[in-house]
């Protein structure tokens, strides 16, 4: 066991391994401690966003990646929503995140979680500056100005105990993170007070009693006794697997309740099934107070729990890798500041409140209310109305769902922008935005030059308008990369003749000369302004 790394990873679930990728591919030692020496075998995360994607293209497993889906590629990752029961007259197919496709590299998937898992696994058993410990629990955590200590055990019950020492820690260690807990970081945020179950279980008749719908992954059931809480089927496979979640009575044991009765009742038709898994959680949105504390970082599900409801979990925690690994690479490496380690937190903590409090807090309200409003036995046009509102209600959430860093003090945006969930897409280039793809003359995209340093887009101007930016970062030892090319064949739809793309491809600066002060562009978004 190597004793010191730059950075300590605790939790290997796909976020801590994730980030060990991201970090071992930058250049920086880490050691990743993982209290589960297999991997479970529960579907989870299914919904994977264009951004989760366009991460496995920059840590050079997308291809692996994409091999691994296990429903055929006309299936849309989208569902449907009835209901009361997926038999009733009120369903209608709704809209998911392949409606944006255009303004990503990559586009959204689906697959089981552990399958994800295993191909970051692998990717990280590759990379010689990553240590993992399996098998090793973190106890607990300690820092002062030189570094960080954390202290193992070893989950074999052999009473053998080591101590890992550290730049940074980052607690990727789930829901119940001892290193939040040990950072003294606390969590806020609405219980709903009700107790959910997860069953992963096989059934080829279910599959053949929903072929009244488009073949489609995920079957949801809206009903009027459960205040906007989803009762929810998830296709693992074309054929026989499947895993469903639904609010259950609070003293819910493995043994005292028929799950097949409950199965039945929600499909609205009985059919045979085999149990693979049942599993419980409590429903409730938790969000950290803040994601940094001195040299302690969290991520992931550390950072921001909350019901599986539009798949923000997985995704988000991918993207917080996104956002925290460059930046410590830069710290580490000597060019980044300590303003760009503070904007973790500054970038992604107002992004995930929005999400939490009105993606799925307030979303669960108005889906209860809507669905409480009529009867559809007694007022049938009415309810009508309703159910079609909430058809189109639930289109712009999808659409709507923008994460940006306008308000971020290490980018550019407008004055007095926010760092929010909510945005419009566009192919301009908006500084705080994610940078759309567009291609280059000589018929690569754009994203596939960027490399994991800044990039200097520059389209159809002098040499002039570069020097000074690249003159800048040459100076401070920032990696910058220029990608000249002609203002036309669609790059002009970026409505700016430079772009400044961070390492994350999200645009930090965008204008059509050069910077009046450049160097003053260059420290700020490598955090060093302050
Ligand atoms: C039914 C279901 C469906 C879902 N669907 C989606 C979806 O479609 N899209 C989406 O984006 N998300 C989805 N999610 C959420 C997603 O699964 C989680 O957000 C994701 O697993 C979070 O990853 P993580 O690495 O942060 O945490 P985890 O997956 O919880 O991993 C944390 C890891 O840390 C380890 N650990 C804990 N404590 C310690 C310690 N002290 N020392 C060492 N190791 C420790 C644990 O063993 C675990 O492996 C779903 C979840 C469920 C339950």
């Amino acid at each position: 066991m190597r004793t010191r790394s730059q950075v300590i990873i605790a939790g290997g679930g796909p976020v801590g391994v994730g980030l060990a990728v991201d970090l071992g591919l930058r250049g920086i030692s880490c050691a990743l401690v993982e209290r589960r020496v297999g991997m479970h075998n529960i579907p989870k995360g299914q919904n994977l966003a264009q951004r989760t994607l366009e991460r496995f293209y920059f840590w050079g497993c997308v291809d692996e990646l994409r091999a691994q889906r296990m429903l055929p590629p006309e299936v849309p990752a989208s569902g449907v929503t009835a209901y009361k029961s997926l038999m009733s007259e009120y369903w209608h197919a709704f809209a998911g995140r392949e409606t944006v496709n255009e303004f990503y590299f990559q586009k959204n998937d689906r697959m089981p979680q552990y399958l994800l898992e295993n191909v970051l696994r692998r990717k990280m058993a590759s990379l010689p500056l990553v240590e993992a410990h399996f098998g090793w629990a973190a106890r607990s955590v300690e820092q002062d100005e030189t570094g960080v200590l954390v202290a193992l055990d070893h989950e074999a019950g052999d009473g053998a105990r080591a101590v890992l020492e550290g730049d940074y820690v980052v607690g990727c260690d789930g829901g119940h993170s001892i290193v939040r807990e040990e950072a003294g970081i606390r969590r806020a945020g609405a219980d709903f007070d009700q107790v959910m179950m997860l069953a992963v279980f096989r059934s080829r008749e279910l599959s053949r009693g929903l072929k009244r719908f488009p073949m489609q992954s995920t079957y949801r059931v809206l009903h009027p006794d459960l205040n906007g809480y989803w009762q929810f089927f998830g296709r693992i496979d074309p054929e026989e697997g499947w895993f469903f979640h639904s609010p259950v009575p609070h003293d819910t044991t493995r043994d005292n309740f028929d799950f097949a009765a409950l199965l039945h009742k929600v499909a609205g038709f009985k059919f045979a099934c085999e149990f693979d898994h049942v599993g419980f959680w409590d429903l409730r949105v938790a969000l950290a107070e803040r994601y940094r504390a001195g040299r302690v970082f969290i991520a992931g599900d550390a950072a921001h729990s909350h019901p599986p409801y539009g798949g923000f979990g997985l995704n988000n925690g991918l993207e917080d890798v996104a956002n925290l690994g460059w930046k410590l690479a830069a710290r580490l490496n000597g060019w980044g500041g300590e303003d760009l380690l503070n904007s973790y937190d500054e970038e992604r903590r107002p992004v995930f409140k929005e999400i939490g409090d009105e993606f799925i807090a307030a979303r669960i309200k108005w889906e209860g209310e809507i669905i409480n409003r009529y009867d559809p036995e007694r007022e049938a046009q009415a309810f009508r109305q309703a159910w079609a509102e909430l058809k189109t209600g639930s289109s712009p959430i999808v659409a709507n769902y923008e994460p940006n860093y306008e308000g971020s003090p290490v980018v550019f945006g407008p004055p007095n922008g926010v760092s929010r969930a909510r945005g419009d897409y566009m192919f301009s280039a908006r500084a705080g935005h994610h940078l759309a793809p567009r291609t280059l003359s000589s018929g690569r995209n754009v994203f596939e030059e960027l490399g994991d340093g800044f990039a200097l887009l520059a389209f159809g101007v002098p040499d002039s308008a570069v020097a000074p930016v690249a003159a800048s970062a040459r100076a401070r030892h920032i990696p910058l990369k220029v990608i000249r090319d002609s203002y036309a064949g669609g790059r002009e739809d970026y409505a700016a003749r430079l772009v400044l793309v961070r390492p994350d491809q999200y645009v930090a600066w965008a204008g059509d000369a050069a910077p009046a002060d450049a160097d003053e562009v260059m420290r700020t978004v490598a955090g060093l302004a302050s």
